[in-house]
Order: C-alpha cells, then structure tokens, then sequence
C-alpha cells in the first residue's frame, strides 16, 4: 500500500492550497481531484485584493477575465441604488484553480484527476483512504492525515464523521447563467441585487466573466439558503432581461447545491482526529460577506501549516489548526447569526443595509489597511 503523510479529497482552491503548502514543507502529498482538469466550478470568481497574500503568489494576468471590477452598484428592492469603487480580481474558477494544482504540482505533491475519494478506516497511527481513478479498481491507500476539501456539495469525509450535519435533500445553493448579447450593463461593474426574492443568502448579482473561447459573457446568478434555486434564478433573470436591457442568449448555465445543512449551528467544524476538514467542507463560506474563496484558501494553508507544526512540536494537528485558523473561524461564526434570512421583509432588509453601509466601508478601508501588515493568521477577512 502507498504511504503518505497528507492525502486531499479535492482539487479546488482549499485542496490546492493544503497540497502545495504540505508539499513545500517537505510532506508526502497526494491530493486526487474528482472530475479531468481543468473542470468547471460554480462560483462567481471575485476576490479581494489580500487573495494574493492569502495565497502567498502573485495572480499571473492570463489567469483572469479580461475584464476587472473597479466599481460596484448595490440595488435595493424598491430600485433605489448606490454606487462605490470597489477593486476586485475577475476570474473563471476553471483557469483559477487549473493554475493553483499546477503550482501545487511543482511544489512537489502527486496530482490525480478523474479520481474520486470513497471511504475511509481509521488505523492507529493513520487513515486508510480508498480511492478510485476513472476506468480503474478502487486502491487503498495508508496517510498519516487526511483532509476533506470536497466543497459544500459533497463532504465525503465529514459525512462520515458527522452525519448529523446532512439533511434530507439540499437546503440550498447557487447558480450563473452566461448569456452572450447585448445589455445596458457595464462591462467593469459588480451588480448586487439586495431583494429576498432574489435570494435570502445574500445579493443576487451581475458581472461580466470570459468563457474559455475568450470572449466576454454576462454572468448573472443568484444563491439561496431555503427554496428552489431554479426559480428564484429564472425570477431574477426575467427582472435583468427587463431592467438592463438584455438581448441574447443563454450560452452556459452553472448550478450548485448544498448537501450539509449551512443554517446548523455547528457548520463551522474543523474536523476529528487525523481527519481535517478545510474550506466549505469546514463550513467556513459565509453568507454575510459574500465569498468563500479566501477562507477556503487561508483554512488549506492553515491546515498544511498544523500538521509540519505538530510534527515539530509533538502535538495534535488539529489543536494547532484550531489556533491558526482561530480569527476566521470566529469571524464566520459570528456571521452566521446575522445572515439576511433573518429578516422578514425587504423593508427591514433595507433599513439594515443602509444603516451599515457607511461603517462598513470605513471598516473596510481601514481593515484592508492594517490586512496589509498583518500575519495570515491575524488577517481580517473582508468585508468585516
Ligand atoms: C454560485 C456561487 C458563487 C460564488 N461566488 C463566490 C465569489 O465570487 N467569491 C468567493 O470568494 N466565493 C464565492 N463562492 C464560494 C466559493 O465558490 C467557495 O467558498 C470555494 O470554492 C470553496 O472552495 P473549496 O476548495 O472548499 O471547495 P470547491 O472549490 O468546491 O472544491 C471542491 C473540489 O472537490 C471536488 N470533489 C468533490 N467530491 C469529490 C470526491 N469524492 N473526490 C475527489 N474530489 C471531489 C470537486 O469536484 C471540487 O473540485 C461562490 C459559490 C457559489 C456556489
């Protein structure tokens, strides 16, 4: 049976992350992704300015859009909007994390694509974790610690281990439509939708995003917590094609649902023993700021990070992956109570967003700042 010290379910930008920060420090890594690379990921692919520090590289220009956001216009229900600069990276999750395994391939870790995670059996000093390539046996291998970073929609791992946390069927999720055409849209601006119709997680949106024969797409999509995506996606669409104009085509439809339950107040979960859990699968996207990316990213450096310090200090992986990844944890947490389906009507909605709108942005100024000098352990993640 292979050996290794570190084995990842998932190739996306936690896994990534684990793989390449494990590798660099010298460990055995085999990191497996489920689908042939590069595969595509519903997501919207907007990131703040501290995503290249999260990720310790600089983003090469030919891995994003070719156009970035500089502005953003939140709308509120009743039509009324406001406007603000807001820089921001643009990019496809296909070309993003095609790049983030490329790296973490050349920092030494063992890359399989098309291979899919399948069980796994505790032993004394390790996991034995069976995994399955396409068209081939299932094989066993044996890791000193294995990571689950298999996003919100499947968390093999964690379901073994918790699953309490896993209801029925979805309780929520997210979707994109591209449509190629004409609008009255601006092609540099981040459009967020602030209507509990259109989603009760958080802002229903518009961007423009590059598909891969490089032309550009209007990308509009929605996420949400309760009720059927679908709808509210094609509601939200019929509201767009109206307001800005739209006259095109949809060319490619994202769609995503969430298997654990994100309303649970144990969400937040770092994992068990050798077991560790980073990214969605740890809980950590959060509905209030909008984004999971740079959580996701931030938990894989951390956990890579906790398994070289325990092996150094004699302690547990996850007692240090529980201090590192103390400040976003709480963080999350603390969102999770005051997510917008807390409120009934988009009358309070409102009142809320525009009581918070000014302190918001000071704060995001001036964490955005202090992010600048701060360890990552110590980084504020946006908006605050
Ligand atoms: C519609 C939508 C829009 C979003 N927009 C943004 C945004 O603009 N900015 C932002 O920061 N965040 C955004 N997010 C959140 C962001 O996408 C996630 O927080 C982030 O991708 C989490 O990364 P991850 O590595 O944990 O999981 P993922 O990126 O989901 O990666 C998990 C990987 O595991 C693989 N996998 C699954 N099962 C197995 C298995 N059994 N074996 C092997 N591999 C497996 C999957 O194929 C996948 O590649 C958005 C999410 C959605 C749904």
């Amino acid at each position: 049976m292979e050996q290794y010290d570190v084995f990842v379910a998932g190739g996306g930008m936690s896994g990534s992350a684990v793989a390449r920060f494990a590798a660099e420090g010298g460990l055995k890594t085999l990191f497996i992704e489920k689908y042939k690379t590069p595969r595509t990921k519903p997501c919207s692919g907007i990131q703040f300015p501290y995503f290249e520090k999260i990720l310790g590289v600089e983003i090469p220009p030919d891995r994003l859009c070719n156009k970035q956001i500089t502005r953003t216009k939140m709308y509120y229900h009743d039509g009324t909007s406001f406007s603000a600069p807001f820089k921001v990276f643009n990019y496809m999750r296909k070309t993003f994390d095609d790049w983030l395994n490329i790296l973490a391939q050349e920092s030494g870790a063992e890359f399989r694509d098309e291979c899919e995670f399948v069980d796994f059996e505790e032993v004394p000093d390790g996991v034995v974790v069976t995994i399955q390539s396409k068209g081939k046996a299932p094989e066993k291998i044996k890791t000193r610690y294995a990571v689950d970073a298999t996003g919100l929609s499947a968390l093999p791992l964690r379901r073994k281990l918790r699953p309490q946390d896993f209801g029925e069927k979805a309780s929520g999720g997210g979707m994109n439509y591209y449509v190629d055409g004409e609008a009255d849209i601006d092609p540099e601006t981040l459009y967020q939708f602030w209507d509990l119709a259109f989603s009760d997680a958080m802002f229903a949106w518009i961007y423009t995003k590059t598909l891969d024969d490089g032309k550009d797409y209007w990308c509009i999509g929605t996420g949400c917590v309760a009720g059927d995506i679908r709808e509210r996606q094609d509601l939200f669409y019929d509201f767009v094609k109206k307001k800005f104009n739209v006259q095109g085509k949809i060319v490619e439809t994202e769609e995503f649902l969430t298997a654990i339950d994100i309303k649970s107040s144990e969400r937040v979960w770092l994992g068990e023993g050798r077991i560790l859990m980073v990214g969605d699968a740890a809980g950590l996207l959060d509905g209030v700021r909008g984004v999971g990316q740079d959580a996701a990213a931030l938990s894989g450096r951390f956990a890579a990070k906790a398994i070289l310090e325990s092996d150094r200090k004699g302690t547990t992986a996850l007692e240090e992956y529980a201090k590192l990844a103390k400040t976003i944890t709480t963080q999350t947490k603390k969102n999770q109570e005051r997510e917008i389906d807390q409120f009934r009507t988009n009358e309070e909605l409102k009142k809320y967003l525009k009581s918070s709108l000014f302190s918001t942005g000071i704060k995001m100024m001036y964490q955005s700042f202090l992010n600048k000098f701060r360890p990552i352990e110590k980084l504020r993640l946006l908006p605050p």
